[in-house]
Protein backbone atom coordinates (compact mmCIF):
# COMPACT_ATOMS: atom_id res chain seq x y z
CA UNK A 1 0.00 0.00 0.00
CA UNK A 2 1.40 3.57 -0.78
CA UNK A 3 2.57 5.45 1.97
CA UNK A 4 1.54 8.99 1.92
CA UNK A 5 4.30 11.45 3.76
CA UNK A 6 1.37 14.08 6.45
CA UNK A 7 2.43 17.34 7.90
CA UNK A 8 0.54 18.62 11.07
CA UNK A 9 -0.03 21.71 11.53
CA UNK A 10 -0.41 22.76 15.43
CA UNK A 11 1.29 19.07 16.36
CA UNK A 12 2.06 20.28 19.98
CA UNK A 13 -1.54 21.14 20.83
CA UNK A 14 -4.68 18.81 22.50
CA UNK A 15 -5.81 17.42 19.16
CA UNK A 16 -2.20 17.47 17.17
CA UNK A 17 -1.09 15.27 19.76
CA UNK A 18 -4.43 12.90 19.22
CA UNK A 19 -2.86 13.07 15.54
CA UNK A 20 0.61 12.22 16.69
CA UNK A 21 -0.94 8.98 18.43
CA UNK A 22 -3.23 8.23 15.75
CA UNK A 23 -1.11 8.34 12.77
CA UNK A 24 1.38 5.68 14.94
CA UNK A 25 1.55 2.56 12.43
CA UNK A 26 -1.22 3.51 10.23
CA UNK A 27 -1.01 1.81 6.99
CA UNK A 28 -1.26 4.60 4.56
CA UNK A 29 0.25 7.59 6.50
CA UNK A 30 3.53 8.55 7.72
CA UNK A 31 4.86 11.88 9.68
CA UNK A 32 7.40 13.72 7.99
CA UNK A 33 6.81 17.15 9.28
CA UNK A 34 5.00 18.60 12.64
CA UNK A 35 4.88 22.50 12.88
CA UNK A 36 3.46 24.57 15.54
CA UNK A 37 4.32 27.89 17.32
CA UNK A 38 7.13 29.90 17.43
CA UNK A 39 7.07 28.76 21.14
CA UNK A 40 8.15 25.11 19.84
CA UNK A 41 9.67 26.08 16.73
CA UNK A 42 13.49 24.57 16.01
CA UNK A 43 12.68 22.32 18.72
CA UNK A 44 12.76 18.65 18.19
CA UNK A 45 9.14 17.51 19.33
CA UNK A 46 9.75 15.90 22.71
CA UNK A 47 11.48 18.68 23.91
CA UNK A 48 8.54 20.79 22.39
CA UNK A 49 5.08 19.08 23.49
CA UNK A 50 3.99 18.41 27.06
CA UNK A 51 2.58 14.99 25.87
CA UNK A 52 -0.89 14.73 27.56
CA UNK A 53 -1.87 11.50 26.13
CA UNK A 54 -1.28 7.75 27.97
CA UNK A 55 1.63 5.84 26.68
CA UNK A 56 5.06 7.44 25.45
CA UNK A 57 5.44 10.00 22.69
CA UNK A 58 5.75 7.19 19.69
CA UNK A 59 9.71 6.99 18.91
CA UNK A 60 8.97 8.00 14.95
CA UNK A 61 8.64 11.50 15.96
CA UNK A 62 10.41 12.48 19.22
CA UNK A 63 13.40 13.54 17.52
CA UNK A 64 11.54 15.55 14.27
CA UNK A 65 12.37 19.55 14.41
CA UNK A 66 8.95 21.40 14.70
CA UNK A 67 8.90 23.66 12.32
CA UNK A 68 6.95 27.13 11.68
CA UNK A 69 3.54 27.09 10.53
CA UNK A 70 4.60 27.97 6.75
CA UNK A 71 4.86 25.96 3.21
CA UNK A 72 7.28 24.57 1.96
CA UNK A 73 6.62 21.60 4.58
CA UNK A 74 8.09 18.32 3.69
CA UNK A 75 4.87 16.22 2.88
CA UNK A 76 1.99 15.35 0.90
CA UNK A 77 -1.17 16.22 2.89
CA UNK A 78 -1.48 18.58 5.84
CA UNK A 79 -3.63 17.79 8.41
CA UNK A 80 -4.19 21.57 10.64
CA UNK A 81 -5.04 21.57 14.24
CA UNK A 82 -4.33 25.20 14.48
CA UNK A 83 -6.66 27.58 16.43
CA UNK A 84 -8.73 29.85 14.45
CA UNK A 85 -7.11 33.24 14.50
CA UNK A 86 -4.24 31.90 13.11
CA UNK A 87 -5.82 28.81 10.61
CA UNK A 88 -7.62 30.90 8.02
CA UNK A 89 -4.62 32.42 6.60
CA UNK A 90 -2.24 29.59 7.35
CA UNK A 91 -4.37 26.99 5.74
CA UNK A 92 -4.83 29.08 2.54
CA UNK A 93 -1.13 29.19 2.02
CA UNK A 94 -0.47 25.27 1.78
CA UNK A 95 -3.68 25.45 -0.20
CA UNK A 96 -2.33 27.74 -2.43
CA UNK A 97 1.30 26.25 -2.43
CA UNK A 98 -0.56 22.91 -3.52
CA UNK A 99 -1.36 20.68 -0.80
CA UNK A 100 -3.94 18.91 0.19
CA UNK A 101 -5.10 20.66 3.90
CA UNK A 102 -7.42 18.56 6.25
CA UNK A 103 -8.70 21.05 8.65
CA UNK A 104 -10.06 20.78 12.29
CA UNK A 105 -10.50 24.76 12.98
CA UNK A 106 -13.67 26.31 12.52
CA UNK A 107 -12.34 29.02 10.29
CA UNK A 108 -13.47 27.47 6.85
CA UNK A 109 -16.08 25.31 7.89
CA UNK A 110 -19.29 27.98 6.59
CA UNK A 111 -17.67 28.93 3.55
CA UNK A 112 -19.84 27.78 0.61
CA UNK A 113 -16.94 25.97 -1.63
CA UNK A 114 -15.82 24.55 1.34
CA UNK A 115 -16.69 21.01 2.30
CA UNK A 116 -17.77 20.45 6.19
CA UNK A 117 -17.58 16.61 6.48
CA UNK A 118 -18.09 14.01 8.37
CA UNK A 119 -17.22 11.18 5.75
CA UNK A 120 -20.29 8.29 6.70
CA UNK A 121 -22.89 11.25 5.99
CA UNK A 122 -22.13 13.69 2.88
CA UNK A 123 -18.88 12.58 1.08
CA UNK A 124 -20.85 13.52 -2.17
CA UNK A 125 -19.70 16.99 -0.61
CA UNK A 126 -16.40 16.47 -1.70
CA UNK A 127 -17.44 17.44 -5.30
CA UNK A 128 -17.35 21.22 -3.74
CA UNK A 129 -13.71 20.76 -3.79
CA UNK A 130 -13.62 21.63 -7.83
CA UNK A 131 -15.79 24.74 -7.20
CA UNK A 132 -13.39 25.90 -4.53
CA UNK A 133 -10.30 25.47 -6.91
CA UNK A 134 -12.10 27.14 -9.74
CA UNK A 135 -12.99 30.26 -7.45
CA UNK A 136 -9.96 30.48 -5.22
CA UNK A 137 -6.81 29.43 -8.26
CA UNK A 138 -5.85 26.73 -5.81
CA UNK A 139 -4.31 24.57 -8.53
CA UNK A 140 -3.47 21.29 -7.18
CA UNK A 141 -4.01 22.34 -3.17
CA UNK A 142 -7.66 22.26 -1.70
CA UNK A 143 -8.91 22.69 1.81
CA UNK A 144 -11.53 20.31 3.53
CA UNK A 145 -12.69 20.87 7.24
CA UNK A 146 -14.30 18.87 9.95
CA UNK A 147 -17.60 20.26 12.06
CA UNK A 148 -16.90 20.98 15.56
CA UNK A 149 -16.72 18.28 18.15
CA UNK A 150 -19.93 19.06 19.71
CA UNK A 151 -21.69 18.93 16.65
CA UNK A 152 -19.95 15.56 15.67
CA UNK A 153 -21.85 14.30 18.72
CA UNK A 154 -25.32 14.94 17.97
CA UNK A 155 -25.42 15.09 13.47
CA UNK A 156 -24.68 11.23 13.02
CA UNK A 157 -28.05 10.56 14.92
CA UNK A 158 -29.84 13.48 13.62
CA UNK A 159 -28.21 12.65 10.25
CA UNK A 160 -30.12 9.04 10.54
CA UNK A 161 -33.58 10.82 11.54
CA UNK A 162 -33.15 13.65 8.62
CA UNK A 163 -32.68 10.72 5.71
CA UNK A 164 -35.66 8.62 6.74
CA UNK A 165 -38.27 11.08 8.25
CA UNK A 166 -36.92 14.75 7.57
CA UNK A 167 -35.84 16.60 10.47
CA UNK A 168 -37.81 20.05 11.38
CA UNK A 169 -35.96 21.10 14.40
CA UNK A 170 -33.89 20.22 17.38
CA UNK A 171 -33.50 21.56 20.70
CA UNK A 172 -29.81 20.11 21.10
CA UNK A 173 -27.59 20.83 25.36
CA UNK A 174 -24.63 19.96 25.06
CA UNK A 175 -21.90 18.54 27.72
CA UNK A 176 -18.81 19.27 26.47
CA UNK A 177 -15.22 17.79 27.89
CA UNK A 178 -12.23 20.00 29.34
CA UNK A 179 -9.56 18.86 26.06
CA UNK A 180 -12.12 20.16 23.95
CA UNK A 181 -10.78 23.62 25.02
CA UNK A 182 -6.84 22.60 24.45
CA UNK A 183 -4.46 22.76 26.75
CA UNK A 184 -4.06 24.37 29.48
CA UNK A 185 -7.84 24.83 28.80
CA UNK A 186 -10.05 25.92 31.23
CA UNK A 187 -8.68 26.41 34.87
CA UNK A 188 -8.93 24.03 37.45
CA UNK A 189 -10.68 26.80 40.26
CA UNK A 190 -13.28 27.15 37.39
CA UNK A 191 -14.33 23.52 36.03
CA UNK A 192 -13.88 21.62 39.65
CA UNK A 193 -17.03 21.06 41.35
CA UNK A 194 -18.70 23.26 38.16
CA UNK A 195 -20.67 23.73 35.00
CA UNK A 196 -20.59 25.78 32.97
CA UNK A 197 -22.71 27.83 30.77
CA UNK A 198 -20.88 29.46 28.20
CA UNK A 199 -18.35 28.15 25.87
CA UNK A 200 -17.34 31.18 23.71
CA UNK A 201 -18.51 31.02 20.01
CA UNK A 202 -20.30 27.20 20.47
CA UNK A 203 -23.49 27.94 20.02
CA UNK A 204 -23.61 29.55 16.84
CA UNK A 205 -21.88 26.43 15.43
CA UNK A 206 -23.83 23.84 17.07
CA UNK A 207 -27.07 25.54 15.41
CA UNK A 208 -25.89 25.86 12.04
CA UNK A 209 -22.87 23.04 11.09
CA UNK A 210 -25.27 19.95 11.20
CA UNK A 211 -27.60 21.74 8.09
CA UNK A 212 -24.70 22.09 6.07
CA UNK A 213 -23.29 18.81 6.65
CA UNK A 214 -26.96 17.61 5.54
CA UNK A 215 -27.67 20.02 2.68
CA UNK A 216 -27.72 18.85 -0.91
CA UNK A 217 -24.98 18.89 -2.90
CA UNK A 218 -25.38 19.55 -6.60
CA UNK A 219 -24.47 21.87 -9.44
CA UNK A 220 -21.16 22.54 -7.42
CA UNK A 221 -23.07 24.36 -4.87
CA UNK A 222 -24.68 22.99 -1.50
CA UNK A 223 -28.29 23.92 -0.14
CA UNK A 224 -28.25 23.76 3.21
CA UNK A 225 -31.03 21.48 4.98
CA UNK A 226 -34.23 23.43 6.02
CA UNK A 227 -34.25 22.69 10.04
CA UNK A 228 -33.66 24.62 12.59
CA UNK A 229 -31.17 24.21 15.63
CA UNK A 230 -31.76 25.90 19.58
CA UNK A 231 -28.41 25.24 21.38
CA UNK A 232 -27.14 25.59 24.50
CA UNK A 233 -23.41 24.07 25.29
CA UNK A 234 -21.68 23.56 28.87
CA UNK A 235 -18.16 22.49 30.23
CA UNK A 236 -18.38 20.06 32.53
CA UNK A 237 -15.94 18.39 34.53
CA UNK A 238 -15.15 15.17 32.04
CA UNK A 239 -11.23 14.97 30.60
CA UNK A 240 -12.62 13.57 27.53
CA UNK A 241 -15.86 12.87 25.80
CA UNK A 242 -18.57 15.47 24.76
CA UNK A 243 -22.25 14.24 25.15
CA UNK A 244 -25.69 15.77 23.73
CA UNK A 245 -28.77 15.61 24.69
CA UNK A 246 -31.45 16.05 21.83
CA UNK A 247 -35.30 16.62 21.69
CA UNK A 248 -36.25 16.63 17.86
CA UNK A 249 -39.62 17.27 16.60
CA UNK A 250 -39.70 15.10 12.49
CA UNK A 251 -41.45 15.68 9.41
CA UNK A 252 -43.03 12.34 9.13
CA UNK A 253 -44.30 10.05 11.51
CA UNK A 254 -42.30 7.03 13.33
CA UNK A 255 -42.47 4.88 15.46
CA UNK A 256 -39.54 4.35 18.16
CA UNK A 257 -38.21 0.78 16.95
CA UNK A 258 -37.52 2.90 13.19
CA UNK A 259 -36.02 5.85 14.90
CA UNK A 260 -33.64 3.25 16.31
CA UNK A 261 -33.46 1.16 13.41
CA UNK A 262 -32.70 4.40 11.33
CA UNK A 263 -29.77 5.31 13.55
CA UNK A 264 -28.40 1.68 13.77
CA UNK A 265 -28.66 0.44 9.99
CA UNK A 266 -26.76 4.30 9.24
CA UNK A 267 -24.30 2.48 6.37
CA UNK A 268 -20.56 2.45 7.46
CA UNK A 269 -17.31 2.87 5.13
CA UNK A 270 -14.94 0.51 4.72
CA UNK A 271 -12.02 2.56 5.50
CA UNK A 272 -9.10 1.80 8.01
CA UNK A 273 -10.36 4.06 10.76
CA UNK A 274 -14.11 3.26 9.91
CA UNK A 275 -15.75 2.26 12.96
CA UNK A 276 -17.48 -1.50 12.81
CA UNK A 277 -20.62 0.46 14.08
CA UNK A 278 -21.14 4.14 12.93
CA UNK A 279 -23.82 4.57 15.54
CA UNK A 280 -24.76 2.26 18.10
CA UNK A 281 -27.53 2.55 20.28
CA UNK A 282 -27.67 1.48 23.65
CA UNK A 283 -30.53 -0.23 25.54
CA UNK A 284 -28.85 0.30 29.03
CA UNK A 285 -30.88 3.34 30.97
CA UNK A 286 -27.73 4.92 32.27
CA UNK A 287 -25.65 4.88 28.86
CA UNK A 288 -24.11 6.40 27.34
CA UNK A 289 -21.45 7.87 29.32
CA UNK A 290 -18.41 9.80 28.62
CA UNK A 291 -16.05 7.05 30.65
CA UNK A 292 -17.54 4.25 29.72
CA UNK A 293 -18.24 4.80 26.15
CA UNK A 294 -15.98 7.07 24.68
CA UNK A 295 -14.14 4.60 23.50
CA UNK A 296 -16.18 2.60 22.07
CA UNK A 297 -14.80 1.65 18.23
CA UNK A 298 -11.26 3.16 19.00
CA UNK A 299 -13.47 6.81 19.74
CA UNK A 300 -15.14 6.51 16.22
CA UNK A 301 -18.33 5.38 17.09
CA UNK A 302 -21.00 7.92 18.09
CA UNK A 303 -23.03 6.23 21.07
CA UNK A 304 -26.43 7.24 21.89
CA UNK A 305 -28.66 6.10 24.29
CA UNK A 306 -32.56 6.96 25.87
CA UNK A 307 -34.20 6.99 22.87
CA UNK A 308 -37.33 7.67 23.96
CA UNK A 309 -41.21 9.79 22.73
CA UNK A 310 -41.25 12.87 24.12
CA UNK A 311 -44.21 14.95 25.80
CA UNK A 312 -43.34 17.76 24.14
CA UNK A 313 -40.85 16.66 20.77
CA UNK A 314 -41.82 14.05 18.61
CA UNK A 315 -38.41 11.90 20.38
CA UNK A 316 -35.46 12.86 22.56
CA UNK A 317 -32.12 11.20 22.65
CA UNK A 318 -28.39 11.30 24.09
CA UNK A 319 -25.35 11.00 22.07
CA UNK A 320 -22.14 11.10 22.64
CA UNK A 321 -18.64 10.95 20.81
CA UNK A 322 -15.05 11.40 22.06
CA UNK A 323 -14.16 15.09 21.26
CA UNK A 324 -10.49 14.48 20.17
CA UNK A 325 -10.91 11.41 18.40
CA UNK A 326 -14.05 11.21 16.12
CA UNK A 327 -14.43 15.14 16.99
CA UNK A 328 -11.28 15.58 15.82
CA UNK A 329 -7.77 14.13 14.53
CA UNK A 330 -9.78 10.68 13.92
CA UNK A 331 -12.62 11.88 11.66
CA UNK A 332 -9.64 13.84 9.73
CA UNK A 333 -7.78 10.91 9.47
CA UNK A 334 -10.71 9.15 8.25
CA UNK A 335 -11.52 12.14 5.63
CA UNK A 336 -7.92 11.77 4.00
CA UNK A 337 -8.01 7.81 4.24
CA UNK A 338 -11.80 8.75 2.29
CA UNK A 339 -9.93 11.24 -0.35
CA UNK A 340 -7.55 8.66 -1.29
CA UNK A 341 -10.11 6.05 -1.57
CA UNK A 342 -12.23 8.24 -3.92
CA UNK A 343 -8.93 9.04 -6.20
CA UNK A 344 -8.77 12.81 -4.66
CA UNK A 345 -5.39 12.67 -3.49
P1 LIG B 1 -4.32 23.64 21.72
O1 LIG B 1 -4.18 22.48 22.63
O2 LIG B 1 -4.33 25.00 22.31
O3 LIG B 1 -3.15 23.55 20.62
C1 LIG B 1 -2.92 24.60 19.72
C2 LIG B 1 -1.80 24.25 18.77
O4 LIG B 1 -1.63 25.34 17.84
C3 LIG B 1 -0.44 24.08 19.44
O5 LIG B 1 0.32 23.17 18.68
C4 LIG B 1 0.19 25.48 19.35
O6 LIG B 1 1.60 25.45 19.30
C5 LIG B 1 -0.32 25.92 17.99
N1 LIG B 1 -0.43 27.39 17.94
C6 LIG B 1 -1.09 28.21 18.78
N2 LIG B 1 -0.96 29.51 18.39
C7 LIG B 1 -0.17 29.49 17.30
C8 LIG B 1 0.36 30.51 16.46
N3 LIG B 1 0.08 31.79 16.64
N4 LIG B 1 1.14 30.13 15.41
C9 LIG B 1 1.42 28.83 15.21
N5 LIG B 1 0.95 27.81 15.97
C10 LIG B 1 0.17 28.14 17.00
O7 LIG B 1 -5.67 23.55 20.86
P2 LIG B 1 -6.47 22.25 20.34
O8 LIG B 1 -7.51 21.87 21.33
O9 LIG B 1 -5.51 21.22 19.87
O10 LIG B 1 -7.30 22.84 19.12
C11 LIG B 1 -6.70 23.10 17.88
C12 LIG B 1 -7.77 23.42 16.86
O11 LIG B 1 -8.64 22.29 16.71
C13 LIG B 1 -8.67 24.61 17.24
O12 LIG B 1 -9.04 25.30 16.08
C14 LIG B 1 -9.88 23.92 17.85
O13 LIG B 1 -11.05 24.70 17.76
C15 LIG B 1 -9.99 22.68 16.98
N6 LIG B 1 -10.66 21.54 17.61
C16 LIG B 1 -10.33 21.15 18.87
C17 LIG B 1 -10.97 20.05 19.41
C18 LIG B 1 -10.68 19.55 20.80
O14 LIG B 1 -11.40 18.66 21.28
N7 LIG B 1 -9.68 20.08 21.48
C19 LIG B 1 -11.92 19.35 18.68
C20 LIG B 1 -12.22 19.78 17.38
C21 LIG B 1 -11.57 20.87 16.86
P3 LIG B 1 2.52 25.69 20.62
O15 LIG B 1 2.43 24.42 21.44
O16 LIG B 1 3.85 25.90 20.01
O17 LIG B 1 1.95 26.88 21.33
Amino acid sequence: MKKYRVGILGATGTVGQRFVQLLEGHPQFEITALAASDRSAGKPYAEACAWKLSGDIPASVKEIVVQPIEPPLDCDIVFSSLPSNVARETEEAFARAGYPVISNSSSYRMDDDVPLLIAEINYDHLGLIETQRQRRGFGKGFIITNPNCAVTAFAPPLAALHRKFGVESAIVTTMQAISGAGYPGVSSMDISDNVLPYIAGEEPKVETEAQKILGDFSNGTITNADFSVSAQCFRVAVIDGHTASVRVNLKNTSTLEDVVDAMQSFPVLDLHSSPEKFIEVLDEPSRPQPRLDRDNGHGMTITVGRVFPDNVFDYRFVSLSHNTVRGAAGSAILNAELLIDKGII
